[in-house]
């Protein structure tokens, strides 16, 4: 029978942060996109669904609402222990009432590999679940082999000791410093590891793993996980709109882009939850303005910083369509927090990054820019550690904007021949397309 016949019911269940939001959100378009026929019910805390009723997308996927039972967005980034309690204890009942409620019922789950509780879920109600990890396959394996890092005398360990010691245990995972690992040995981290630890585990207990990263990227990794479990893991990444470049779109930071000479322009965004300490924002601002080189700024309420910038420096915005204005031909730049989907969209849009890591993955995506992909470069001094001087940024970013140097040259190719490799991956019969495919075989089948 043709798979794509059967009527599915996808019931998305993203864990409540924007880039986690994003990679489902968008897997689920192209879900849709691949079949019309399926219907996916997205399901999200009524706050969360005030940010996104607005944006656009296929009629076959419906928002479904539960009521706030975690903390707001800007809470996250305050008390991140917090939030993730939350995540444990209070989001699983009010999701299953929902699922329960749904009508038609669900035939599978897609759930963030961070909602432990939907393996759960979906073994009482009766339909598989797929986990959605929305990091580096890298991450993944070195939070599943934690336990490898206690019998290495890794952890706990003092970084400010012995971050340069190399670990190249971890299966697939290329040699990486102990500084380099995601940010569990102090403060936040260090309170949230177990947690994310248990939730790479308890993939164990699901019958899908989808990872957001693109096979050729990180191939030795998702081999090693290929082999070890027993059910079909896929790579469907990079989870970002590049389906709706096709589509015009025009408003004032790209109209500024337009008018701006090619590769010129840096994009500078932080992500979408935290930021640097104020005074070391203080100097990264005024080092970029020094610099010389325009930027477009994604400035989440820090107007006050930028009160002097016209359109002759460079351009301040709130938020912006970001896959869209990194392919924009004028930018030349990418400075980055090298959060896992900005990391792609980099690479998918063929931009050098200037990695600046603040939290968690961004330690090892930014390794990765630096030194496995080198299509970019990083701080030295990162971490909250020192602070480097608006002297230092400037010369950096003049540095890192230069095509013409060997460096830069060096790192511009390299990013278009990983550029290619993503584009091939997701155009028809790419590793990432042919692994939508087989998924959305796969739970059709289920039926
Ligand atoms: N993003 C965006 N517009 C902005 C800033 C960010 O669309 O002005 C998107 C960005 O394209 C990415 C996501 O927000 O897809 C952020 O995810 P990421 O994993 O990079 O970082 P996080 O914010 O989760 O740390």
């Amino acid at each position: 029978m043709d798979p794509m016949s059967k009527r599915i019911h996808l019931a998305a269940l993203p864990y409540p942060g924007r880039g986690h939001i994003n990679a489902l959100m968008n897997l689920c378009k192209l879900l849709s996109l691949k079949n019309p026929n399926i219907l996916i019910s997205f399901i999200v805390t009524d706050e969360w669904f005030t940010f996104l009723a607005a944006d656009p997308k296929p009629q076959n996927i419906h928002f479904a609402t539960f009521p706030n039972v975690i903390p707001s967005e800007l809470r996250r980034a305050d008390d991140f222990p917090g939030f993730i309690r939350s995540i444990q204890t209070h989001m699983e009942a009010p999701v299953e009432t929902l699922l329960r409620r749904l009508d038609p019922p669900p035939t599978a789950i897609l759930a963030d590999t961070f909602l432990t509780w939907a393996v759960q879920l979906g073994k009482c109600l009766n339909v598989p679940v797929a986990s959605l990890w929305p990091m580096s396959a890298t991450v993944f394996s070195i939070l599943y082999h934690f336990d490898l890092l206690e019998e290495n005398g890794h952890f706990p360990a003092d970084l400010s000791e012995r971050g340069e010691e190399i670990v190249d245990y971890f299966p697939g995972v290329s040699k990486i410093r102990l500084a380099d690992l995601p940010s569990f040995f102090s403060g936040n981290g260090l309170q949230s590891v177990g947690f994310a630890v248990k939730s790479a585990r308890f993939v164990d207990k699901s019958q899908f793993l989808i990872s957001t990263s693109v096979y050729e990227l990180e191939s030795s990794v998702i081999d090693t996980l290929k082999e070890k479990f027993p059910f079909p893991v896929y790579t469907i990444g990079p989870s970002t709109p590049y389906f709706e470049l096709e589509s015009s779109a025009t408003n004032d930071y790209l109209r500024w882009l337009d008018s701006q000479a090619e590769g010129s322009v840096l994009y500078v965004s932080q992500g979408s939850y935290l930021s640097v300490s104020s005074a070391q924002m203080d100097e990264i601002v005024a080092g970029v303005k020094a610099s010389g080189v325009r930027f477009l700024w994604v400035a989440r309420g820090d107007d006050d910083r930028f009160k002097d910038v016209d359109r002759e420096t460079g351009m301040v915005v709130g938020w912006c369509d970001q896959l869209r204005v990194l392919c924009h031909r004028a930018i030349g730049g990418f400075w980055t927090h090298g959060g896992w989907n900005s990391t792609l969209e980099g690479v998918f849009a063929g931009v050098p990054m200037l990695a600046w890591p603040i939290f968690w993955d961004q330690f090892p995506n930014s390794k990765k820019i630096a030194e496995d992909w080198k299509v970019g470069v990083r701080f030295k001094a990162v971490g909250g550690r020192d602070l480097v001087s608006r002297v230092e940024i400037a010369e950096f970013v003049k540095r890192f904007m230069n095509s013409e140097s060997i460096e830069g040259r060096e790192m511009r190719n390299r990013v278009s021949e990983l550029q290619e490799i993503c584009r091939r991956a997701v155009a028809k019969g790419g590793s990432s397309d042919s692994n939508i495919d087989a998924f959305l075989s796969h739970i059709s089948v289920e039926l």
